[in-house]
């Protein structure tokens, strides 16, 4: 399948004006949204260490000042050093050199301290910025992390979502303290430049002006690539994802061995380059263009630059002829036109870093959906029995355009442990996102003793679960913290953790482990970590369920990878714990659902058939097929 660029048509929002009627609008719109992104970044650096914003204002005021007195340093040591040639030698080295030095000697101490200062703040400037990055970056990481985690798991369904977290993820972090040390460079080359204006304009109030005027062009064009760049950016995520995506592949172990066996590695590869060639030539277009027009532009300002020059040196020399006036006059000139280069490039930097902050703060405004659907949420009650009821419950996957699950009605009770059987596909972990309230229905309302799920407080909700899915988690730590996982409150034990891992029979391989619990897994992070099996992760993962206290228990699908024997030491032992919970066991496996106190049949996203095994069989029909079939592949 080739891949397409997503079609949508990208702005940041603001209607390119039709008439010239309407320019002034948007180019107010414009810069109020540019000011907005602005100021969000500097309450973001602000909130990350108010210590390193004030020090930056600090090092930025000094920046735009100290080059300008440095200017008039040097062309009055100039005029000095200029009136002192002539003098006539006394015969003495030091007399000579005192004789000579006296009236400038302040000067150079000046022009010491000068250069210090300058290098000093350049060093700190150096210095707080990089501590600044350290601190920002670590701080919007904590801000998309915390967003991350109350987003809503129909997010992850839209590939919108994953375009802004890519885009946040990629930029947020790198992007504040580059606008912010470029908007300090902006403002600090703005002082420069007006104090240099204010001193050539004692020359010549048109030579700053005509230096100002000729850098516009550049301006425009500037912004323009800019917001060109941005847009094509954002446009192609999705190239930018796929290519994370080959790459990622090509270098996980997870997929190593399909992929070496396969022979994938040449298809994936030029996956990753077809996604790689479609997003760079439209970019090198971009920036070549921009180049060339830049190279352009600039030959503008360097012919303004060098008629002004000729002219400086015309008024001095038939002027007061002072040579350090004129290293002054055509330093101001220089200066002005070296910064307001900076300005430009430098705003241009900000604006476009500004649009990519949008990215952001799009990703922050990401909709919660499942939150409490009453002001005042209810505690479910804990340690006491529970129903949960479906009530004519419907639900689709966004962006499908079908029901998963087709108006179901069923209850479950405590005590009465519940095994819930069909072909792949059929709706099973659906029904248990549903239950546990990962999604909400489409249609329909699920009730928790008595009271829509939706009225509860959902961190108290999601605590009465004690819950492992088929594509459990498997956590580069040590084994008892891979159980722990499964409660992280304080008051869990050693003792709880070692209970919890002999109920699901994984005592026996950790104890023979080289550091039993406290053992590391994976060898992402320790040398002598171990690789665990899929039977023996799986029973970590069910070990995880059963050290929780749970009201709720319910396991999707936890002897997928095991064999018979511990399929069956985990089925009895989620028997003996589920007696006082209400419990959910999912399987296609039937070997679990002969002493289930109820079976839930689904098909197709409805429940086809409910009962126990006996009543089941005795009815001859999906249940018995299902049952049957398997049965046959043992005999
Ligand atoms: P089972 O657990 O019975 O194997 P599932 O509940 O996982 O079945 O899936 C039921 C149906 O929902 C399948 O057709 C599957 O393709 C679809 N489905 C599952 N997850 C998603 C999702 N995140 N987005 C869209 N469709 C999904």
């Amino acid at each position: 399948m080739s891949i397409q660029p997503i079609k949508k048509k990208l702005t940041d929002g603001i209607k390119k004006p039709k008439s010239l009627r309407e320019v002034p609008r948007y180019l107010y719109l414009r810069i109020k949204g540019f000011l907005t992104r602005l100021f969000y970044i500097i309450s973001l650096v602000w909130r990350a260490s108010p210590a390193v914003l004030i020090s930056l204002c600090i090092f930025c005021m000094l920046d735009g000042i100290l080059p300008v007195i440095g200017a008039y340093i040097s062309s009055e040591l100039l005029n000095g050093i200029a009136s002192l040639i002539g003098i006539q030698s006394t015969g003495s080295l030091a007399k000579d050199l005192f004789e000579l030095l006296s009236p400038v000697i302040f000067l150079f101490v000046l022009q010491l301290i000068h250069h210090f200062l300058k290098r000093l703040m350049t060093k700190l400037n150096s210095m707080v910025t990089s501590i600044a990055g350290e601190l920002v970056v670590n701080y919007v990481k904590l801000m998309i992390i915390g967003k991350a985690r109350t987003v809503d798991m129909r997010s992850y369904d839209t590939p919108e979502f994953y375009e802004k977290l890519e885009n946040a993820n990629r930029e947020a972090s790198m992007r504040p303290i580059g606008i912010l040390t470029a908007s300090f460079n902006v403002i600090s080359s703005v002082i420069s430049v007006i104090s240099f204006i204010v001193v050539l304009a004692t020359l010549s109030p048109i030579a700053p002006l005509v230096i100002v005027v000729c850098s516009i062009p550049g301006a425009f064009v500037n912004y323009y690539f800019k917001n060109k760049s941005y847009l094509y950016l954002r446009r192609h995520s999705k190239e930018r994802r796929q290519m994370n995506y080959y790459s990622s592949i090509l270098t996980s172990k997870d997929y190593a061995k399909e992929v070496k066996l396969q022979g994938l590695a040449d298809t994936l590869t030029d996956k990753y380059n077809g996604a790689f060639k479609k997003y760079y030539s439209g970019l090198k277009r971009i920036i070549t263009k921009e180049g060339l027009t830049q190279a352009l532009v600039s030959l503008l300002t360097v012919l303004a630059s060098t008629a002004l020059f000729v002219y400086v040196a015309y008024t001095v020399v038939f002027g007061n002829g002072r040579i350090g006036d004129y290293s002054l006059y055509t330093g101001a000139l220089t200066s002005i036109s070296t910064y307001v280069t900076t300005i430009v490039g430098a705003t241009a930097t900000v604006y476009e870093g500004t649009l990519f902050i949008e990215n952001m703060m799009d990703f922050m405004k990401e909709p919660v959906t499942v939150v409490p659907s009453i002001p005042e949420p209810k505690s479910p009650s804990v340690g006491t029995p529970h129903t949960i009821e479906f009530r004519n419950v419907s639900f689709r996957y966004p962006g499908c355009d079908f029901d998963v699950i087709k108006n179901i009605n069923l209850t479950l009770r405590t005590g009465e442990s519940t095994v819930l059987v069909g072909l792949n596909g059929a709706g099973k972990t659906t029904l248990i996102k549903l239950i546990t309230r990962l999604y909400d229905p489409t249609e329909g309302v699920i009730l928790l003793d008595g009271a829509d799920i939706r009225e509860y407080k959902v961190d108290e909700l999601y605590s009465l679960f004690g819950i492992i899915f088929q594509d459990y988690n498997k956590y580069a730590d040590t084994v008892s913290e891979n159980v722990r996982f499964g409660d992280v409150r304080s008051t869990v034990t050693d003792e709880n953790i070692e209970c919890a891992a002999r109920r699901s029979g994984s005592s026996d391989f950790i104890e023979k482990l080289p550091f039993g619990y406290q053992t590391p897994l994976t060898r992402l992070f320790e040398e002598n970590g171990i690789e665990l099996s899929g039977g023996q992760w799986q029973k970590l993962s069910v070990a995880r369920a059963f050290l929780k206290e749970s009201d709720i228990l319910i396991m999707d699908e936890p002897t997928a990878s095991l064999d018979p024997l511990a399929e069956n030491e985990i089925l009895r032992a989620f028997e003996t714990l589920s007696q006082d919970k209400l419990s959910v066991f999912v399987s296609h496996r039937l070997s679990g659902a002969v002493r289930a106190g109820k079976i839930i049949v689904l098909e197709g996203g409805q429940v086809v058939e409910e009962g126990t095994h006996d009543e089941l069989m005795a009815r001859k029909e999906r249940y018995y097929l299902l049952f049957s079939t398997q049965a046959n592949r043992y005999v």
